[in-house]
């Protein structure tokens, strides 16, 4: 065949994709082992039936045809409503453009700052795609390392030294953050926003996160003075509303940013299905009781992970706030994240995620997804727990 072109053979580095334990959990599965998954960032829950019934309906009702673009006019209010009242920001329609997933808007507000060997900067322990998805954008992905000790917070000093260095045209930073469940404090957010601002950086918030608070509240940095006009929000209904397959986020930018964003999602996407946005505006109307119904089991799962881990000292989580998610310090076994996750797998059939899969600086880690239920969560840490002790004595 003729070449494919190193943008997309160079994605992922032409190394891996730091998912080999999860495939290899998941062929144990398909094998027929018994396996605690504490993988990926997938519900155990499925959609709610009222959700499901909303997108029967409605296609039923005939909205399977081409949708808008920029998405449906009534979903796109429903989300400036709920943008203004949770924000304070003044956010209208012609500030949203829906798209399929918070993954493709990660993409398209990369595509919309840089040209094609820009940097774009992100934070270091990061969301598995970001590198890919800037590279997917022609830019050069830029990570900013963080320490453990800072419980993985982005130094502002360092990201403004970055940016200086590279040129950088963005900031990518994700609060409540995966894969460390930390919640960017205010200090830091307003220092990063000054750093934006000095450095004429845009700034691509990802928020898909902001209703699985378990400690202190969400600030979104677009708030922060001048951040409107340079600020890219995404945001999804994958994790509030447990529809991870039905694809559908949004981002909230800069009217005539968004402008520009619906003319990329004509030459890509062109849009969402019809009956998917008619199923989110239903779940929007909801209002945060459905949100809080779905967030209730990691904040209970969280909890319960935390006195499991307090038992011993071997094993130490970083403070986490929110998101779905615990990354544990395994450093004591002397073993890598990815070294430990292996062998946790092999003798008790346990899958975490090893740090090293998302960067650098969450070596000697892994994270842990709350996502099976309370018993098996608390039998698994256990374990997990019991076996870093007796890899110390190895
Ligand atoms: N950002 C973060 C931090 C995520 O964890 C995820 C999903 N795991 C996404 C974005 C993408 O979510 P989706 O495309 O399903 O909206």
């Amino acid at each position: 065949m003729p070449q494919l072109s190193p943008r997309i053979t160079q994605l992922n580095e032409g190394g891996s994709d730091g998912w080999e334990v999860f495939y290899r959990a998941r062929a144990m599965v398909a094998a027929g082992t018994d396996v605690t998954e504490l993988t990926i960032g997938e519900h155990d829950i499925r959609t709610a039936p009222a959700i499901l019934d909303a997108m029967h309906e409605a296609a039923h009702g005939g909205h399977t045809g081409y949708a808008m673009v920029p998405g449906i006019p009534a979903l796109r209010a429903a989300l400036a409503q709920r943008l203004t009242e949770r924000t304070g920001v003044p956010t209208t329609a012609e500030n949203i453009l829906v798209t399929p997933g918070g993954q493709a808007g990660l993409f398209s507000a990369h595509m919309a700052v840089l040209d094609p060997g820009d940097a774009a900067l992100y934070v270091d322990p990061y969301y598995a795609t970001y590198p890919g998805t800037i590279r997917a954008a022609s830019g050069r992905a830029v990570p900013v390392q963080t320490r453990a000790r800072d419980a993985f917070l982005p130094d502002p000093a360092a990201v403004s030294e970055a940016a200086a260095e590279s040129g950088a045209k963005s900031l990518l930073i994700n609060t409540p953050n995966n894969p460390t469940g930390t919640i960017y404090p205010q200090a830091t957010l307003e220092a990063l926003a000054e750093v934006c601002r000095d450095r004429d950086l845009w700034l691509i918030s990802d928020e898909v996160y902001d209703t699985q608070l378990w400690e202190g509240a969400h600030l979104s940095p677009r708030t922060l003075p001048g951040m409107a006009e340079r600020t890219m929000v995404i945001g999804s209904m994958s994790k509030s509303h447990a529809m991870t397959g039905s694809r559908i986020g949004w981002i909230v930018a800069p009217a005539p940013a968004i402008e520009r964003l619906i003319d990329l999602a004509t030459a890509t996407t062109y849009g969402v299905p019809g009956y998917i946005q008619d199923a989110a505006l239903f779940a929007l109307t909801r209002g945060p009781d459905l949100e809080e119904r779905i967030a209730a089991p990691f904040r209970r799962r969280r909890a319960l992970a935390l006195e499991v881990i307090a038992r011993q000292d071997t094993v130490t989580a970083i403070p986490s706030q929110g998101a779905m998610y615990l990354m544990l310090d395994i450093r004591a076994t002397g073993l890598s994240g990815r070294d430990f996750a292996d062998r946790l797998l092999d003798a008790h059939h346990i899958a975490v995620m090893p740090g090293e899969s998302f960067g650098r600086s969450a070596a000697g880690h892994v994270r842990v997804a709350l996502t099976v239920d309370d018993a098996r969560l608390d039998a698994a840490l256990g374990t997990l727990c019991a076996f870093a002790e007796s890899l110390t004595h190895e």
